[in-house]
């Protein structure tokens, strides 16, 4: 279960709303029954509970029972799309591994606005599913020229690129470390930000194969291959 309370030996937990009615009367949670917790910075947690009521309890932490987890250092900036292709995107990002999703705003872009909240449940639901303790961050909403201009050097800028780029698994290969994928909205890159990130130092333009993907497919293909090859 995850928890905004910072976990830690001793701490107790005062658990209400939903998760108090999942423990209490759907997993018929009884007093010193143990729960795991994660807050998703500070590993699982072995909590017992106590204080049972009838709609919110308090579980106390014993022991962790998993180190705060090592997260592959990728980033996933992509274009906010449609309501259920990005809910989609943070769900399954989360799965994969990604250490952040940044949400990227570029001119074609059908959405301009995000319901981050709605996004970061999602990630919690998908953590919680997978096993995974450590949350990725949640960037707030970045215009495409801020994030190119600031970018961290000695990130590696993959460029998802639908009019052409170097072999993926090749190139993935050979550019270890850490890294993003870049990609874009329904409507595509125009063609002057299509220039800029070519011109981003670290930016290294990639393609996903012979077919144009949705924005969607292309965000969790690209995600799913450079976990698969550097992603240890
Ligand atoms: N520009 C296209 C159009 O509207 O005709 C489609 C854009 S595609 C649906 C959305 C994004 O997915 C692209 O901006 C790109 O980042 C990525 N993408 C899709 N297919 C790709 C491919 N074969 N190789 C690399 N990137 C791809």
């Amino acid at each position: 279960l995850h928890v905004e309370t910072q976990l830690g030996e001793g701490i107790a937990v005062p658990v209400d709303g939903n998760p108090a009615h999942y423990l209490i009367s759907v997993m018929r949670v009884k007093p010193d029954d143990i729960v795991l917790l994660f807050d998703g910075r500070s590993g699982e947690w072995a909590a017992r509970a106590r204080d049972i009521r009838k709609r919110d309890l308090v579980l106390e932490c014993v022991a962790q029972t998993k180190p705060p987890e090592q997260v592959p250092d990728f980033w996933l900036c992509c274009a906010p799309i449609r309501k259920g292709r990005i809910d989609l995107i943070a769900e399954k990002a989360c799965e994969l591994g990604v250490a952040k999703l940044q949400p990227v705003l570029t001119r074609r872009a059908v959405v301009d606005k995000l319901n981050l909240d709605r996004l970061h449940a999602h990630l919690v639901e998908a953590a919680e599913q997978c096993g995974r303790t450590a949350l990725p961050d949640l960037g707030g909403m970045m215009k495409l020229d801020a994030l190119l201009k600031d970018w961290p050097a000695g990130r590696h800028l993959f460029f998802a690129d639908e009019s052409g780029g170097a072999a993926l698994d090749s190139t993935l290969r050979a550019h270890p470390g850490p890294a993003a994928f870049l990609v874009g909205p329904e409507g595509g890159f125009d063609p002057q930000e299509r220039d800029a990130i070519r011109a981003t130092p670290g930016a290294v333009p990639v393609s996903l194969g012979p077919r144009i993907l949705r924005a969607e497919t292309a965000a969790l293909a690209a995600t799913s291959a450079w976990m698969t090859i550097n992603g240890d």
